[in-house]
């Protein structure tokens, strides 16, 4: 920190700031420059000496070094791994995704949604139970019964669960029931919570205020910290912003940002970032590509009947696309989804997995043949043209989505616009090469 006094400072003025410093417990470097005198201000404690902007003579108080500590990355270089039961969040390791509904309703609703998140891939179970609602009518959760069936449901599915604990003196019971406490982003700036929190021996999620700068968060997280909690995750949710087509503006540049500022493990919330089912998926795959060490993401069986958050809620088909394609970026490993049930070995098996092989080596030849015919009408053409004709290949994607059998026409055009992404690929490097 340095002391800026005025250039019109008395020489007592300057002793008199330099003697709080030092009555402060840290040490001051005075610097007496032509127009103005510098006090430099060196100690672990620096923040004691942030109130000597009022002192007579002194122009500003400049700070130069973060005012949290045990967050930052100057006090710990290496990226934390947040341990949640046997789930290792952060410290460079593989992507986790939560899921789960915004809350608990009811036995079967958690159980359903906790077997198909798991199913899916999903490392951890989400549930509210106190839900911190704007309004007062709004469903309120189930309170300590959900805490119990959450329970239940990391018994039965083994996953890890999380839920939002609002009221320091419910953190015991939180202790008995759940792995993960969230403090939710109303409730960032209650500083009691975060040093209850902070006294736990669970590891806590701190959701970012929807009006807390990036300061103000890593602050909030240095309240759990130095009450003596070292286990912490910070999830960016979305803040409030002019702009009223999505519920919260996900800020997604804040996970760069955090980075060069924090060693704590950070996850993204699209579900509560964006407000509408439709966003989530988009919104979590650019989490991933930014480097998030986790989604948590609102899951429900019936969405349009949830009790609260149905219009950002995926339903398990939606929430199983988005766990395809987040294994198929390699954002997670396919091994990590739940390991099949063995096909049970028979000759019956056996003869029909040998007619997949065989059909896979055709559709591969023939895949081959087909590329290799597009050059030669790509040849035929001259090299200044593409082979594809955008026409040909309206027709084409239309006769496939009209062929019957097991799979859907969106599932068909899907294929075979691939093959034509492919095919325009292929043509586009035989005529470079053909070019050069
Ligand atoms: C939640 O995750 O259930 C929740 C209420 O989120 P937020 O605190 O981000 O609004
Ligand atoms: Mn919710």
């Amino acid at each position: 920190m340095i002391v800026v006094m005025r250039p019109t400072a008395t020489r007592d003025e300057v002793r008199q700031v330099k003697e709080e410093i030092e009555a402060n417990g840290l040490e001051a470097f005075v610097s007496v420059g032509e127009e103005r005198t510098v006090i430099g201000v060196v100690g672990a404690e620096v923040e004691r000496a942030s109130h000597l902007g009022t002192f007579p003579g002194v122009e500003q108080v400049v700070r130069i070094t973060q005012p949290y500590k045990l967050a930052s990355v100057e006090h710990h270089p290496e990226p934390t791994r947040v341990r949640v039961r046997d789930v290792d969040i952060g410290g460079g390791g593989e992507l986790k995704v939560v899921g789960g509904p915004c809350a608990v309703e009811s036995e079967e609703q958690l159980m359903e949604t906790a077997r198909a998140v798991r199913h899916e891939g999903a490392s951890l179970l989400r549930g509210g139970a106190f839900k911190p609602r704007t309004s007062p009518y709004a469903f309120q959760g189930l309170g300590v019964p959900a805490l119990e069936l959450l329970a239940r449901a990391r018994d039965e599915t083994g996953l890890p669960v999380i839920s939002e604990v609002t009221d320091p003196a419910q953190v015991s019971v939180f202790e008995d029931h759940v792995d993960l406490l969230q403090v939710g982003s109303r409730n960032m700036h209650n500083f009691v919570l975060l040093r209850a929190v902070g006294q736990s021996r669970l590891p806590v999620l701190l959701k970012r205020g929807f009006g807390a700068t990036i300061e103000e968060w890593l602050l909030a997280a240095e309240y759990i910290l130095s009450s003596g909690n070292p286990n912490v995750i910070l999830c960016e949710r979305g803040i409030r912003t002019f702009e009223t087509a999505t519920r919260n503006t996900l800020d997604l540049s804040a996970v760069p940002v955090l980075r060069g500022l924090t060693h704590l493990p950070i996850m993204i919330d699209p579900s509560h970032g964006t407000g509408q089912r439709a966003l989530v998926g988009p919104m979590a795959l650019a989490g991933a590509a930014v480097g998030a060490d986790g989604l948590l993401i609102e899951v429900h069986p019936d969405p349009p009947r949830a009790k609260s958050d149905g219009d950002q809620s995926l339903s398990f088909a939606e929430f199983g696309e988005l766990m395809d394609e987040l294994r198929r970026l390699q954002f997670i490993r396919a091994a990590d989804a739940m390991a099949p049930p063995p096909v049970p070995a028979s000759a019956e098996v056996g003869a029909l997995r040998g007619r997949i092989d065989d059909l896979d080596r055709q559709i591969a030849a023939l895949l081959q043949e087909r590329a290799a015919t597009a050059l030669a009408v790509q040849q035929a053409r001259g090299n200044g043209w593409h082979g594809h004709d955008v026409r040909r290949e309206h027709e084409l994607l239309a006769r496939a989505a009209a062929g019957e059998g097991v799979m859907t026409a969106e599932e068909m055009s899907a294929i075979f616009g691939s093959i034509l992404r492919v095919s325009r690929s292929v043509q586009r490097r035989h005529a470079v090469a053909s070019r050069s």
